[in-house]
Formats: structure tokens, C-alpha cells, sequence
């Protein structure tokens, strides 16, 4: 027959909490980092927001074929001069001129930043920016017009200090400025 545990002391509980409460008061063990004044320096390849390559781009579809959440959508663009694309509806009046192709967008409410689009992109027109400490304020903003698409938000953090993490046994994690 299994063993009844003794339901716990409340009074002991609470003292032990207060101890170790004490105990961090007296010898602080932060092992948070001052974020926003401080950001982690990330590594070349980190997955953060990415734009496209509008004239890289053969508007196959693949990127859209392996997402995920399906947060990425084809939108219908013309190729103009210089190989770059514009809506759909700029066509020339003699519609059979007009070379019709299609752009990704992606939403960024439902981007889960695998990047499957990225790896699978015959044409390597993906360009990773490395920037992910962007929030958003309206629904909208999530949702990127494809003129949008192609200037992803800026690193907002781009002057807080940069630092890189380091396993200290009796911090646990500690925090030192980025080489
Ligand atoms: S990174 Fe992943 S989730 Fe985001 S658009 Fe590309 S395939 Fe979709
Ligand atoms: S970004 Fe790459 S995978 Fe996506 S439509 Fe363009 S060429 Fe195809």
C-alpha cells in the first residue's frame, strides 16, 4: 500500500520562502538580464523577421507550399522595369503585355519563424535581418502590404548595450559585454 504524505507545515513553508527571500536580499543572484538597456548579442544565423528579394524572387509558390501556419500569402504583381514587380493592377492597358508573377508576403501574427520558407526557396531570395525584439500595436501592423514586406521593422534596440550570456556556477547565469 502507498505511502500517505503528511500534508506540508503552511508556518514552516512560509519561513523557508522568507529565508530565501532573505538570503537573496543580502547576496543578489540577478540572473535576468536589464532588458531593454541590455540585449543579447544573437548569432549571424539567428531567425528573426526576413524580407524578399523582389527581383530574386521567381514567384514559384514553394515558400508558401511548406509554411506551417500558412502565414505566408501570394499576392499577384506585374514584372516592370529592372525586373522589379508592382501591383497587380498597374497593368498596361494591352494586358497580354504585362508579365504576370506572383511575391510573397508573409503575416507576421502567424509566423512561427521556422524558416521552411527560407531553406526550401530554389533562388535563395530570402534576406534574414536577424532583428526579433519588434512588437506590434494593432492587428494590422501584423499584416504587411507587400511594399510593406520589403522594408521589415528595424531593430529597435540597436544602441542598448550588447552582451552574451555565460554559465557561472554560483549565479547560475551571468551576463558580460558582447567582443
Ligand atoms: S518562417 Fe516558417 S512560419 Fe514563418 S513564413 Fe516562413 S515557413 Fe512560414
Ligand atoms: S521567395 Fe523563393 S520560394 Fe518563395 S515564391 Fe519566391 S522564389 Fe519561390
Amino acid at each position: 500500500m502507498s505511502e500517505v504524505r503528511k500534508p506540508r507545515d503552511p508556518v514552516t513553508g512560509h519561513i523557508k520562502a522568507l529565508a530565501k527571500g532573505f538570503k537573496y536580499l543580502i547576496e543578489p543572484n540577478r540572473m535576468t538580464l536589464d532588458y531593454p538597456a541590455e540585449t543579447m548579442k544573437l548569432p549571424p544565423n539567428y531567425r528573426g523577421f526576413f524580407t524578399v528579394d523582389d527581383v530574386k524572387c521567381i514567384g514559384c509558390s514553394m515558400c508558401e507550399m511548406v509554411c506551417p501556419p500558412e502565414a505566408i500569402t501570394m499576392v499577384p504583381r506585374i514584372v516592370g522595369s529592372g525586373g522589379k514587380t508592382l501591383p497587380a493592377e498597374s497593368a498596361p492597358q494591352d494586358q497580354k503585355a504585362a508579365k504576370r508573377t506572383k511575391r510573397p508576403v508573409v503575416n507576421w501574427g502567424k509566423c512561427i519563424f521556422c524558416y521552411f520558407c527560407v531553406d526550401v526557396c530554389p533562388v535563395d531570395a530570402f534576406r534574414p535581418t536577424g532583428v526579433h525584439d519588434v512588437a506590434f500595436y494593432t492587428d494590422r501592423e501584423y499584416r504587411p502590404t507587400y511594399e510593406e514586406y520589403l522594408n521589415p521593422p528595424e531593430d529597435p534596440y540597436k544602441s542598448s548595450k550588447k552582451v552574451v550570456s555565460k554559465a557561472d556556477k554560483k549565479r547560475g547565469v551571468s551576463y558580460e559585454p558582447a567582443p
